[in-house]
C-alpha cells in the first residue's frame, strides 16, 4: 500500500482519489473546494463523452485518447455503490435548413478526420424512428452512435461520499504553489503529518495551478440546466450554427443541459446575457417544449487548457501534475487516470500514452 496526497478535488481529483482507493492505497484529500465539488469546471460541465464529434473540431489524438475512456466508463460506473445515469444512445448532429452548409461542412470533416464509417446519415423518417420530437424541425441528420454523456452532478455526489468514507478529506484555503515547502507545511496543518509520509502528491487543481503551470489557459464555457416535461430526448445533440453552435445533453427526469460557449477568458463571472440569449434561442429552435422549460441552474466556469488543447501528465520532484483536460475531462479523465496510476507503480505499456507523459 502506499500514501497519496491529491490536491483539488473536482473531476479529476476525485476519479484519481477513487481509482488508487480501489487499489488498495491510502489517498488524502486536499482541495479549496467543497464536499459537492460547486468551484469545479467538473461540477458545471454537461459531461458527454464524445470521441468522434469532438475529433471532428480537433484531431484523430482525440478520438484515440477518448475512445479508450468511453470503454473504461461503464466498467467504472458499475464499481460506484449507486446507479449514475450513463446514457449510451449516441450523438445526433442536425441543422435547421438554412444553416445546411453547416452540416455538410461537418459531414466533409467527418470524413476527412475519421472516415464516412463513423457516422450514419439518417433522413427524415429514420430520424424520426430515432428522435420523432426532432423529425417535425429537421429533415435529416448524422448519427454517431459510440458516444455516451452521464449524470456529472450525481457522480461528484457519489464519488464524494465514497471518498469521505475512505479518505481523510480536508478544506483548505487555496494552495497557489505547490513545492516540498508548502507540502510540508499544508500536510502538518490539515493531516498532522510530515510530506516525507507521501509516496507521491497528485496536483489535480485544474485551473488553481496556473502559477505553477506555465502555459496554463482558462477557456470559458457556459451552460443552461433546464428541466423539459415536455421533451423527450434521448441522444445527445449537437446543433450545427454559423455562430452558436450548441449540444444538448441529456439527464435523468426531462432535465437537459445545454452548452456551451467556448470563449478564450479566464472569467469565471455569471453567464452574460448575450450568452444566454444566444443559448436559449438555439434551445427554442431545436424543440418547442423548450419554451415552458424551467431553468434549473445557468452557471461558467473555465475549461484549464495547455497550448495544445491536451492533456499532460507531468513529473515533478513530489509527484505527478495532471492537468490541460480543456473541453475533454469526462472525455479524458479515466484513460489519463488509469495511466497516471500505472506510472505511479512503474508500470506502463501504451505507446498511446507517451506523448501525453513529461
Ligand atoms: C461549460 C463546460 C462544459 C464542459 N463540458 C464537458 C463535456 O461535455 N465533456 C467533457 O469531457 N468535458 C467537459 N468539460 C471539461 C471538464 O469539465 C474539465 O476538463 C474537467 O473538469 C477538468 O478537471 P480538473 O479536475 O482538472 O479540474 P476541475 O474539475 O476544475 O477541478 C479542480 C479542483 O481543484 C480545486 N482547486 C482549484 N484551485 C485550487 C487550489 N489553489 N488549492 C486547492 N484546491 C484547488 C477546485 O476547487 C476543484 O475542486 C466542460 C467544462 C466546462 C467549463
Amino acid at each position: 500500500m502506499s500514501r497519496y496526497l491529491v490536491v483539488g478535488s473536482g473531476l479529476i481529483g476525485r476519479l484519481l482519489s477513487w481509482r488508487l482507493v480501489i487499489e488498495g492505497h491510502h489517498v488524502d484529500i486536499l482541495s479549496s473546494d467543497d464536499a459537492i465539488g460547486r468551484d469545479s469546471a467538473g461540477y458545471v460541465a454537461a459531461a458527454m463523452i464524445a470521441p468522434a464529434t469532438e475529433a471532428i473540431n480537433a484531431d484523430l489524438k482525440v478520438q484515440a485518447l477518448g475512445q479508450y475512456s468511453l470503454a473504461l466508463w461503464p466498467e467504472w460506473l458499475k464499481a460506484l455503490p449507486e446507479t449514475v445515469f450513463y446514457q449510451t444512445h449516441g450523438t445526433l448532429v442536425v441543422a435547421h435548413a438554412g444553416d445546411k452548409t453547416e452540416l455538410q461542412r461537418y459531414r466533409r470533416r467527418a470524413q476527412h478526420i475519421l472516415g464516412a464509417e463513423s457516422y450514419t446519415d439518417l433522413n427524415q423518417i429514420e430520424l424520426a424512428a430515432r428522435e420523432q420530437d426532432l423529425a417535425d424541425n429537421f429533415e435529416q441528420a448524422m448519427l454517431f452512435e459510440q458516444e455516451a454523456c452521464l449524470d456529472n452532478r450525481h457522480l461528484f455526489r457519489v464519488l464524494g461520499d465514497v471518498l469521505r468514507q475512505h479518505c481523510d478529506w480536508q478544506q483548505c484555503d487555496p494552495i497557489e504553489s505547490l513545492s516540498e515547502f508548502t507540502i510540508e507545511s499544508h500536510s502538518q496543518q490539515y493531516f498532522a503529518r510530515s510530506a516525507q509520509t507521501y509516496d507521491a502528491v497528485l496536483d489535480c487543481r485544474g485551473n488553481g495551478a496556473a502559477q505553477d503551470v506555465d502555459t496554463l489557459r482558462g477557456v470559458r464555457g457556459e451552460i443552461i440546466r433546464v428541466h423539459a416535461p415536455e421533451v423527450r430526448l434521448k441522444h445527445a445533440i449537437r446543433l450545427m450554427h454559423p455562430r452558436y453552435p450548441l449540444y444538448l445533453a441529456p439527464r435523468p427526469n426531462h432535465e437537459y443541459v445545454l452548452g456551451a460557449t467556448v470563449l478564450e477568458s479566464d472569467d469565471r463571472s455569471p453567464v452574460s446575457v448575450r450568452s444566454g440569449l444566444e443559448l436559449m434561442s438555439a434551445l427554442y429552435s431545436l424543440h418547442k417544449g423548450f419554451a415552458e422549460a424551467r431553468i434549473l441552474d445557468m452557471a461558467a466556469h473555465c475549461r484549464p487548457a495547455l497550448t495544445d488543447n491536451m492533456p499532460v501528465i507531468k513529473r515533478r520532484s513530489w509527484g505527478y501534475q495532471l492537468n490541460g483536460f480543456y473541453r475533454h475531462g469526462y472525455l479524458f479523465g479515466p484513460a489519463m487516470v488509469e495511466e497516471c496510476i500505472k506510472r505511479l507503480s512503474g508500470r506502463t505499456d501504451q505507446l498511446l500514452f507517451d506523448q501525453y507523459y513529461e
